[in-house]
């Protein structure tokens, strides 16, 4: 267990009548990399000002190693702590590399030039930020993202144990967005850097930090991970916005979707969702999807976006639900190009039935290559399985095999399955069902897939 780094004690501060920090109270370990979220002029920079001892609480305390705050000697808290505020005081004209030079002043003493040591320090930031070829620059010909950049190097040539940073990609583009923030969290895991940054970018800051401090009127509103902070009830009491809380498709951590607003029309194939589910119980849901010929595609996206637990099949490969499939990391069960569903695919879609809580069949045309996935949304039904079919307006022109498909439809639907319209109705099924689909399962909320 790594130690108490920085402890925030009770701290209140407030401009002149205006409380900006009311009671806030947690602590930062030793390696610690945490986000700070919150609407606008709930907090954040206020508290990053007076962790750095810009500005002085009125009430409560900061300990950095146990230590007070308010008794560190200016250089030796420099040569701790380094910040990189949203307004970077540089009007004058110093090149870049005078400005990362500064960083090394807190561990220079009075008259002491710098040594190649400090040289050395400037020119690791510089390339770290990739503000290299800048060196010679005049700060003030800079771009805010420039700039922005030469700031946090400035701050790694400080060498500090403790990184403050208030919205270090606020002025960026997505690709040096991600480039400071790999940088950061590199150094955090390398070197044990300990990093607090406030982030407006909500999804950054569940892609990014291990923990988040989710500040509310001056207030600590939520602190955890993301998944526990990153709800949609938290989101909407601290910002006012409907959400549809998703997980990333590659690292599982919680993103959040706009829902209010216009543009949400779901145009045909739109597969966006009903109101949000209660994600914790959707990402505990398998969905097994029979699919084919592109029809499943929209299902399957809409299916993952939730955080749904997908698996597909039988699909033959090149089909554009197989292709849907693979770009979204789903396990699918499938035959070769343009060939019939062997008896082998056919098992192993069973299998696939077995595995999971609920079986989707799409609107799928049918051919006599795929009648296979016919059977076994019959055989899933037989087995007790929910089934939901999704039917407009029968078979019809979606038969290709004179006649079969149409009439093992039928059998179908005369089990107990649930029918829906369209893509849409089948989510809105999905999401009121989770939980008995989970009830029926017996699974303890551990349970993986
Ligand atoms: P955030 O960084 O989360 O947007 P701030 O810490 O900047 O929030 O602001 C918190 C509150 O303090 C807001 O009500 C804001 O208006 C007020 N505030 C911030 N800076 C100043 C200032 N320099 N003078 C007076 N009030 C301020
Ligand atoms: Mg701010």
């Amino acid at each position: 267990m790594a130690s108490i780094h920085l402890a925030i004690c009770d701290l209140t501060c407030s401009y002149g009548s205006n409380i900006a920090l009311d009671g806030v109270t947690f602590q930062i370990r030793r390696g610690d990399f945490v986000g700070l979220i919150g609407p606008n002029g709930s907090g954040k920079s206020t508290l990053l000002r007076t962790i750095s001892r810009v500005l002085r609480p009125q009430l409560g305390e900061i300990l950095l190693d146990g230590q007070d705050l308010s008794l560190f000697k200016q250089v030796d808290l420099a040569r701790r702590m380094a910040v990189v505020s949203q307004e970077n005081p540089v009007d004058f004209d110093f090149t870049v590399e005078e400005i990362v030079m500064m960083g090394r002043y807190p561990h220079l003493s009075r008259f002491e030039r710098e040594k190649p040591g400090d040289l050395e320090k400037v020119r690791q930031a510089l390339e770290m930020t990739g503000t290299l070829s800048l060196a010679r620059r005049p700060v003030t010909e800079l771009s805010g993202g420039e700039r922005q950049r030469v700031m946090i190097a400035r701050a790694l040539a400080q060498d500090p144990e403790v990184l403050l940073l208030d919205e270090p990609t606020s002025h960026l583009d997505i690709g040096h967005q991600i480039e400071i923030l790999d940088m950061v969290k590199r150094l955090n895991k390398d070197r044990g850097l300990t990093v607090i940054a406030a982030l407006h970018d909500l999804n950054l800051a569940a892609l990014y930090f291990d923990r988040l401090i989710l500040v509310k009127d001056g207030k600590v509103f939520a602190l955890g991970t993301p998944v526990e902070v990153i709800t949609k009830d938290n989101i909407r009491a601290a910002y006012g916005s409907e959400v549809l809380i998703t997980r990333h498709i590659l690292s599982g951590r919680p993103q959040v979707v706009l829902l209010s607003g216009e543009g949400l029309g779901s145009g045909p194939g739109s597969a966006a969702g009903p109101a949000p589910p209660a994600g914790w119980r959707v990402s505990r849901v398998r969905v097994h999807v029979i699919g084919g010929g592109g029809m499943g595609a929209p299902l399957l996206e809409g299916l993952v976006n939730m955080g749904f637990q997908v698996t597909t099949g039988v699909l033959n490969i090149g089909d554009s639900d197989w292709e849907m499939a693979r770009t979204l990391g789903i396990d699918v069960v499938e035959a070769p190009p343009f060939s019939y569903i062997g008896e082998k695919e056919h098992l192993q879609n069973l299998e696939a039935v077995k595995g999971s809580d609920v079986i989707v069949l799409a609107n799928i045309p049918f051919g006599n290559g795929n009648l296979k996935n016919l059977e076994a949304a019959i055989q899933a039904a037989d087995s007790g399985k929910l089934v939901i079919v999704i039917n407009d307006r029968g078979a019809g022109r979606r038969d290709y095999t004179g006649g079969r498909g149409t009439r093992k439809l039928e059998q179908l639907l005369e089990k107990p399955v649930i029918v829906a319209r369209d893509d849409r109705e089948a989510l809105e099924i999905l999401v009121q069902r989770a939980p008995e689909l989970l009830a029926a399962g017996h699974r303890s909320p551990a349970a993986g897939h």
